[in-house]
């Protein structure tokens, strides 16, 4: 959806400019929306502001003290939830403002944030992301986007259009439960294609050969297409840009969900316990993509 007039009148506060948070605070303001950015991170804050021609504040509260929306980029729900209500975003946004967090956070908990911020009159509604940094440079993100008003989704959509493409998919909470549900499919069809290469290659197949078949057979996905040659055979691993620990968080919330709703799902438990496994065993820094380096280790 594109940008309107009247979204654009709105000023839009961005917090947390990592891998994601930059390239999509990028395509905010190239749609022309009046911008705020925060980051813990001052320099990087700094730095984009200065290239896009925006505010920086120097804490959340001065950032929800302009803003009427709020958006929020973050490792995680936690995260979310301590910059909002402790870093006083909550408390300095006007009645009405909107804070939309599009990290991959946990549904429980947002619905549980959302409860608490709409005893202060602000609306929470969840619009997480799948395509990577990839697609959130070019502004072509699938977004997913939850919340319990009508009307304010209605207010919030064009603002997200600017970034992707916007799939209303429910209540509050029903965004961060599909984009969790979404990267177990993507963790799981990563993983076995890592460790159908190993195996071919242990069997002498070659894997640039067995890259190219699986790209013109029903073994194909997402990460044979899009992560294999460029990023584990290259051994690029680190310019895929998502990390690691934040995979392993995402399967995890996903198999947080199914305890929630009394549903064993046994593929989806491995997969959990494969990718923690993995994250705690490469440590902070590592990219999702080097799941390939944990498997080949079991030679
Ligand atoms: P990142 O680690 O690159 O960026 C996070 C940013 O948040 C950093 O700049 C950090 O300094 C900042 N930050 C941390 N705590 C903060 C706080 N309290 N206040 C202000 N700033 C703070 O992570 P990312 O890869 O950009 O991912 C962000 C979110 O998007 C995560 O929830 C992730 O799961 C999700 N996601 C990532 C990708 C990807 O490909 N990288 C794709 C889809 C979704």
């Amino acid at each position: 959806m594109m940008s309107t007039p009247e979204s654009r009148s709105e000023t839009i506060g961005f917090v947390g400019l990592g891998m994601m948070g930059a390239p999509m605070a990028r395509a905010l303001g190239a749609a022309g929306h009046d911008l705020v950015v925060h980051d813990v991170r001052t320099d990087i804050a700094e730095t984009l502001a200065t290239q896009i021609g925006c505010k920086v504040a120097p804490d959340p509260r001065v950032l929800g003290e302009i803003a009427s929306i709020v958006i929020t980029m973050l490792p995680n729900g936690k995260i979310v939830r301590s910059a909002v209500l402790d870093g006083g975003i909550a408390e300095a946004l006007p009645d009405g403002a909107v804070v939309i967090d599009m990290s991959s956070s946990e549904p429980l908990a947002t619905r549980e944030l959302g409860e608490m911020l709409a005893a202060r009159g602000v609306t929470l509604v969840d619009a997480p992301v799948s395509g990577g940094v990839r697609k959130a440079v070019s502004a072509e993100l699938a977004i997913m986007l939850g919340g319990d008003d009508d009307g304010v989704l209605d207010r919030v959509s064009p603002v997200l259009g600017a970034m992707g493409r916007v799939f209303r998919t429910g209540r509050l909470g029903s965004g961060h439960a599909l984009k969790a549900l979404n990267n177990y499919v993507s963790a799981a069809g990563l993983a076995a294609a890592c460790e159908a290469l190993i195996v071919g290659e242990a069997f002498g197949l070659d894997p640039e050969r067995m890259v190219d078949v699986l790209n013109q057979s029903t073994g194909r996905n997402n990460s044979t297409e899009n992560k294999l040659k460029p990023f584990v055979l290259s051994e690029k691993f680190r310019e895929a840009g998502f990390a690691m620990d934040l995979m392993a968080k995402d399967v995890g919330t996903a198999a947080d969900l199914a305890d929630a709703l009394d549903l064993p799902m046994p593929g989806l438990h491995d997969a959990s316990d494969l990718w923690k496994r993995a994250s705690e065993a490469l440590g902070q820094g590592a990219d999702h993509t080097e799941i390939y380096r944990f498997l080949d280790r079991m030679r």
